[in-house]
């Protein structure tokens, strides 16, 4: 029996000589006058497809093998042979051809013809079989799983925070509401919705952030993080926001505002340098189709260090800069998008980690610093995409806490547990919120976050 193996095993050297059974995807077939056909599969384990050479001696060749177009589905058997043409080290030699299913190529969209993203994005169940997504595909595998290896040789633990949340952490307006009412016909208690008979008794969301929750497991066990799902119904169709996006939350216990810095910095260079190491041929289609400069900026960065400013610095550096902004810089507002880039990719053209924000612009659970206008806030920031990280030192002392609370009008009754983490025990600790997509799209040069995310979620478009 022929062994079972990946396209991108049987593409390395080292399988020449054996027997083998390919499973995958004809993306081209050529017929040779030389009485063979060549066949390119792919079967999604890399970039790269295989030479097939099917003889014209297979029993099938003449029914089958001569109909084979882009997208039928094939197995193959056969012997790995050194290739010899040039840019591949091996081809297979087929013994036989088993068609699975057809692909008409009237009605079948992916033939050799590029398509622009925008179309991509209404056929979500096919784009995955085009080069570029299976290299998004499998360059956000290994970020996910560098996350993983990150956080557990640091000794972090793996906590699930809730997706499901009556708690709105900061996301006021911006959260998704989960109900099981009848929306024709909610029940009413003094002209209005009357929510204690709602499902869980009361208005509940789905989850805008996994932080609060997780600082709960950080001020038990020290160093944790979150990975999940994230929800947020801001209505703003930019190239860079998601209604539901992943995001990575670690909290630690122990840890002050510049300990939150550094991992943070560590962090993303391991991320890099493991896509660097692990998905080459990714990056180098990347590099030459997308953005020709991510391999560059990414070596790069995993050599240099992040420049550290305080947001005051950056103000002042934004009002001497002579640009002409769209929205105008001052101190007490929040940076746009525009200053970011102008800071990342003009002025220092690296990463840049912003720190110690207006207090007036940041949530409450942010630590005060003593001068009681700026609070631990930071902010990271990399060329083109913007702010990737965002996280704080958290607050711990609770008549300074409260006060805050106050000041945002928030309820203190509605977060008693968050509050008794500060009255038993508490300590210093601080986190950060990574988004996942932002991330792949920082890698990988994409230009729109909808194409980093299988199945994206914006405003008016939840298809497939
Ligand atoms: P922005 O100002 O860019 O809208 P934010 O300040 O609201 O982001 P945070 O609440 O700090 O974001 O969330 C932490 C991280 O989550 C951000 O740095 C970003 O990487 C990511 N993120 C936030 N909102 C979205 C979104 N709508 N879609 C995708 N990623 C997001
Ligand atoms: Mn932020």
């Amino acid at each position: 029996m022929p062994e079972k193996i990946s396209v991108a095993a049987a593409r390395r050297p080292d399988t020449i000589g054996r027997e083998i059974l390919l499973q995958g995807w004809v993306r081209t077939r050529r017929d040779s006058k030389a009485g063979f056909s060549f066949i390119e599969l792919n079967d999604g384990s890399s970039m790269g497809s295989i030479q097939v050479i099917a003889p014209a001696a297979l029993e099938n060749y003449e029914s089958v093998v001569k109909h084979l177009t882009a997208g039928c589905s094939v197995s193959i058997d056969g012997l790995v042979k050194e290739s010899p043409g040039a840019g591949q080290a091996t081809e297979v030699e087929a013994r036989a051809v088993t068609l699975h299913g057809t692909a008409d190529p009237e009605t079948y969209v992916l033939q050799k013809k590029r398509h622009s993203f925008e179309f991509l994005r209404t056929i979500a169940h096919l784009r995955p079989r085009t080069n570029t997504f299976g290299a998004i595909a499998r360059v956000r595998n290994c970020v996910c799983r560098s996350i993983h290896d990150f956080f557990q040789e640091e000794g972090f633990l793996y906590i699930h925070t809730p997706i499901i949340t009556a708690s709105d952490c900061e996301g006021a307006g911006e959260m998704f509401q989960v109900t099981t009412l009848d929306l024709a016909n909610p029940p009413k208690h003094d002209g209005k919705i009357d929510f204690a008979q709602d499902f869980f008794d009361r208005p509940s969301y789905l989850t805008v952030s996994g932080q609060l929750e997780g600082e709960i497991f950080a001020c038990a066990l020290g160093k944790i993080y979150t990975f999940g799902p994230t929800f947020r119904a801001e209505n703003s169709n930019t190239s860079r926001h998601l209604a539901e996006f992943w995001m990575v939350e670690p909290e630690m216990a122990f840890f002050e505002l510049a300990d939150d810095m550094d991992l943070a910095e560590r962090f993303l260079k391991r991320i890099f340098r493991d896509v660097l190491d692990r998905c080459p041929e990714d990056m180098q289609f990347f590099n030459e189709r997308i953005d020709k400069t991510v391999l560059e900026t990414l070596h790069h960065i995993v050599e240099s260090r992040f420049v550290r400013l305080s947001y005051t610095e950056a103000v002042k550096l934004l009002e001497a800069s002579g640009e002409s902004f769209e929205f105008p810089v001052a101190w007490g507002n929040d940076l746009q998008a525009e200053h970011e880039r102008w800071l990342t990719e003009k002025h220092f053209k690296c990463p840049v980690i912003l720190f110690d924000y207006p207090r007036s612009i940041k949530p409450f659970y942010m630590k005060c610093n003593d001068d009681g206008k700026t609070v631990r806030a930071m902010d990271v920031l990399v060329p083109k995409v913007g702010e990737i990280i965002g996280g704080s030192q958290r607050e711990e002392r609770l008549d300074v806490l409260e006060q805050r609370m106050a000041e945002q009008g928030l309820d203190a009754a509605n977060y008693w547990w968050y509050l008794d983490l500060r009255r038993y025990g508490t300590v210093p600790h601080a986190g950060f919120g990574l988004g996942l997509e932002r991330a792949i799209q920082f890698i990988t040069g994409m230009g729109n976050i909808r194409d980093v995310i299988p199945f994206p979620r914006t405003p008016g478009s939840a298809d497939f």
